[in-house]
């Protein structure tokens, strides 16, 4: 046995319980094995690897086949998460439909959740039916908040369902259901690390305000996200927003930050004429044409991290309702502009006039950029908070999280660029966000629902 190993079996004897995760990234070797042991008050104590002791305890190994992480917690070490709490209450969330906009069931259910661990949820209705649910656990003296966060309602349907989509089920290690990744899994999480500090004793009077929120529509317009920033919740000194885009090390990154989103609204406007002398009217539609066949030409920025957004003509719509010879007076067209920092309302509007005024067009353009409208941001991952989230992040999964630009839009942009608030996207791994078979992969829960908890144990330690 070497000198490692036998440090490690040393400190192993010192773990109280064992809590470990494999993951198989469907390779066919097993090539990593890394234990971690976590000191006393929650600090990061000694990762080693630890192939050798791994061969010899068998007993946790399960098919042997694809990448092997064995994560050791000591029982008083970090906060314990209840991890048959989480399934189930996932499975029940699974079960009650909340495609938007009829979150107010799913709602109710998280509201009887925190009212099972002994507080008074606050329901803040956002739109008729439509109510948000916040609760507050005061766990010491600091003033900072602490918020984790994510929305209740879903997107519809896809075709080609394999299972009724409003029934959870569990296959392979995965946990299949509309709305279980995107983002169910990633809500129940958030609720399981909550509970995890509200009943852990050992820290009460030792942190500040942890917070947890169910919010509406963040796949419609986001007023949910934006009612909340109206509440004291707004003046949260960070937010862990639990939208599946963090994935476990080494497959998934954390968004350094998210684009900005952009809808142009493109109204042409030409002159009315009979379909056999166009030389007397202005056509709309082929205005409109020229302006989609030359978006190429689309003045594009580029960013260090994030490189260039990106555009999608979504509807162009003229000409006749019932069937005439005429020249079409009127065309509509709807693009969406993806933005990156350096990138504005203003600026897109800037670059599509640019563009429209090149083209010699014989109609009038009038441009529009109607809600949603999203700023892009960067996060500072050298802040108190993304510390205490990246050294979380270490000490479970036995690695650095991986940050990079995110080429969408969430809450988050909501709650960085109109809150001013530092929020971190961080959720479960799996598949199928929007489409059919949309499933969570169940090893992925634990970890993200222990780093959440870490995370705000250091943060209150830090500051
Ligand atoms: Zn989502």
């Amino acid at each position: 046995m070497d000198k490692t190993t036998q440090k490690a079996f040393k400190l192993l004897r010192e773990v109280k319980s064992v809590t470990f995760a494999i993951v198989n990234n469907g390779q066919t070797a097993a090539r990593i094995i890394d234990v971690m042991l976590v000191k006393k008050d929650g600090h990061f104590l000694k990762a080693v690897s630890l192939r050798k002791l791994f061969m010899k305890k068998k007993s946790h190994s399960s098919s042997g086949q694809g990448e092997l992480r064995v994560y050791f917690y000591g029982r008083h070490n970090t906060m314990e998460i209840n991890g048959h709490y989480l399934l189930d209450t996932l499975k029940q969330a699974i079960e009650i439909n909340s495609i938007l906009p009829h979150e107010e069931e799913l709602a109710s259910f998280f509201a009887d959740e925190i009212r099972s661990l002994g507080l008074e949820p606050e329901w803040h209705v956002v739109s008729p039916g439509r109510p948000n649910v916040y609760v507050t656990a005061d766990l010491g003296s600091s003033d900072d908040m602490l918020l984790l966060t994510g929305h209740l309602d879903t997107v519809g349907v896809a075709a080609n369902w394999e299972t009724n989509p409003f029934e959870a089920v569990e296959s392979e290690g995965r946990l299949y259901g509309l709305g279980v990744l995107d983002m169910k899994a990633g809500l129940v999480c958030a609720l399981a690390a909550f509970k995890a500090l509200l009943e852990g004793s050992r820290i009460h009077g030792k942190l500040g305000k942890v917070a947890f929120a169910a919010t509406v529509d963040e796949e419609g317009f986001g007023i949910g996200a934006k009612a909340l920033l109206e509440t004291d919740y707004g003046n949260s000194a960070g937010i862990l927003l639990t939208e599946p885009t963090g994935g476990m090390a080494p497959f998934g990154v954390v968004p350094l930050g998210e684009t900005g989103k952009v809808l142009y609204k493109l109204q042409v406007s030409g002159k009315t004429t009979h379909g056999f002398r166009p030389e007397r009217g202005h056509n709309a539609v082929e205005a409109a044409s020229k302006i989609v066949a030359a978006l190429d030409k689309l003045h594009m920025r580029t960013h260090p991290v994030y490189g260039r957004g990106n555009y999608s003509t979504l509807k162009i719509e003229g000409g006749y309702k019932e069937y005439a010879i005429i020249v079409p007076e009127s065309c509509e067209v709807v693009i969406t502009r993806l933005t990156i920092p350096g990138e504005s309302r203003d600026t897109a509007v800037a670059d599509m006039r640019r563009l429209t005024d090149s083209l010699d067009l014989d109609c009038t353009v009038s441009i529009e950029t109607p809600a949603p409208y999203y700023e892009p941001f960067l996060i500072d991952t050298k802040s108190t908070f993304a510390t205490s989230f990246r050294n979380a992040y270490h000490a479970t999964l036995g690695s650095q999280p991986t940050f990079a630009f995110k080429r969408g839009i969430s809450d988050a942009n909501i709650y960085v660029t109109d809150g001013g608030i530092p929020t971190i996207v961080y959720g479960p791994n799996g598949r199928g966000i929007h489409e059919c078979n949309e499933y969570v992969e169940i090893d992925s829960l634990m970890p993200v629902a222990q780093i959440l908890a870490d995370s705000c144990i250091n943060y209150f330690q830090m500051v």
